[in-house]
């Protein structure tokens, strides 16, 4: 039997994508392996920052020395590294045999784009509803690699959700750099609240997330949609990336920091016990240590369940890259970081403290080093032990220990050997 291997590096949306192929591979009669013993290597990049090229820069030199014991393995490169200029690409890295854009398809696949191969039936899921960004952050690398908007029908996606729940699927996660900005550019113009309304009666569907929201699109009836349907977890991703509003304003994040906080308000208002996120970057070109100052006040206020934080990364071809210069020093930039990561240890020792002894509930997603793990609703992770086989099951676990990262628990006995 062929053999496939595919690295990933990045967002949600890489992993979904390498999903993706994985499953046509197996269609396609290709069994998974690691590196050194597969026929068929894929890279999936990402260049967001220069730490996540550096490490694609040292798995292609990896792949280039195994080209050379192995000239036959075929390898493709995938990701956000791949630009326009696939030429240049070719020159830089002969021993790479294909090159694909994200969210593209290798022509040796025989389908027509990706969101029509397959994926790997499992309880947890990931469905794209919109590729690409319109938003060009002055920042971020990431429209001139994944292109403009391009949202998918709604009951193309419908159709594709009910099939991966009729063969298991009990919880879907649907994904997009910019959710909220869903369906503008369809027919009739759906919303992000619409197409939640349609899906949330989808039979045997437990639980719709979504990500990644943009603040400036957010609207009060994607918010009550989330609030009024029963399906939607109460978890919303909302990357801030700054609680100055010159540096918003300098990233072209289209809100104040104002805005951002009665969005808050407005969500946590319409939606008890929600669980939010965010993304931050620190160190942006010019920020001070009064405009930090702010983001810290932004976090220390809010107390979001987990924080994605960032040093800035200049990246070519960006407006930022342009235009401002890189002048916050690394060992400033550093220490910014980990003021950030201390303060949000702190808020999720707390937030994750208050659970101790409650009853949560899970969905049973795999196993890890002996100990089963799900997510609650609210996005939480959670370990216990059971020699049952518990994947994909909806659990009743009690939590007995907690840190800022995670949750243990013990499953309730009801659930467990003596039912079955
Ligand atoms: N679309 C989402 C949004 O609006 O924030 C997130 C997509 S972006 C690929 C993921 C995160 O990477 C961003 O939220 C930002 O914090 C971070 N990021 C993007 N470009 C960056 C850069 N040049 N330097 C540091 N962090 C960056
Ligand atoms: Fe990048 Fe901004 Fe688009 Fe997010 S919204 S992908 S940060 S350009």
């Amino acid at each position: 039997m062929p053999k496939y291997h595919i690295w990933t590096i990045g967002c949600q949306m890489n992993k979904a994508e390498s999903e993706r192929l994985g499953s046509r591979f197996e269609e396609l009669g290709y069994e998974t392996a690691n590196a050194a013993e597969a026929d068929l290597i894929v890279l999936n990049s990402c260049v967001v920052r220069q730490s996540a090229e550096n490490r694609v820069l040292n798995k292609l030199n990896a792949m280039k020395a195994l080209k050379k014991v192995r000239p036959e393995v075929m390898l493709a490169l995938t990701g956000c590294l791949v630009n326009s200029r696939v030429d240049l690409l070719r020159k830089r890295f002969p021993y790479v045999d294909h090159f694909f854009k994200p969210g593209d398809y290798p022509p040796w696949l025989e389908k027509t784009d990706i969101l029509s191969l397959p994926i790997h039936p499992s309880p947890a899921v990931y469905v794209t509803i919109i590729q690409g960004c319109d938003n060009f952050c002055s920042y971020c690398i990431v429209p001139y690699r994944r292109g403009r908007e391009r949202s998918r029908p709604i009951t193309e996606i419908a159709c594709e959700v009910r099939d991966l729940v009729n063969r298991g699927a009990e919880e879907v996660t649907l994904l997009g750099q910019n959710v909220d900005s869903y369906g503008h550019d369809l027919p009739d113009r759906p919303d992000l609240a619409d197409l939640l309304t349609e899906l949330n009666d989808i039979d045997g569907l437990a639980r719709l997330r979504f990500l990644t929201n943009h603040p400036k699109d957010m609207s009060l009836k994607l918010i009550e949609a989330i609030a009024r349907l029963d399906r939607v977890c109460e978890q919303i991703s909302l990357p801030v990336q700054s609680g100055s509003d010159d540096i918003l304003k300098l990233m072209k994040r289209g809100y104040t920091a104002e805005q951002y906080r009665h969005l808050i308000t407005q969500i946590r208002d319409k939606i008890p016990g929600v669980a939010l996120s965010t993304d931050i970057i620190v160190g942006f070109p010019s920020e001070s240590a009064g405009q930090f100052q702010q983001t810290v006040n932004l976090l220390s206020e809010t107390k979001f369940d987990t924080v994605h934080v960032a040093a800035y990364s200049p990246r070519t071809g960006t407006l930022a890259a342009r235009e401002f210069e890189d002048n916050i020093p690394l060992p400033e930039k550093k220490e910014r970081l980990k003021e950030v990561e201390q303060l949000q240890e702190g808020i999720q020792t707390e937030i994750n403290g208050r659970l101790l002894d409650e009853t949560v509930e899970i969905l049973v997603e795999g196993k890890v080093r002996g100990k089963w793990y799900g997510r609650t609703r609210t996005d939480k992770l959670v370990f216990f032990g059971s020699d049952d086989n518990c994947h994909g099951r909806m659990m009743k676990i009690r939590i007995d220990k907690t840190s800022p990262w995670s949750l243990q628990g013990t499953a309730e006995l009801s659930q467990t050997s003596q039912e079955e």
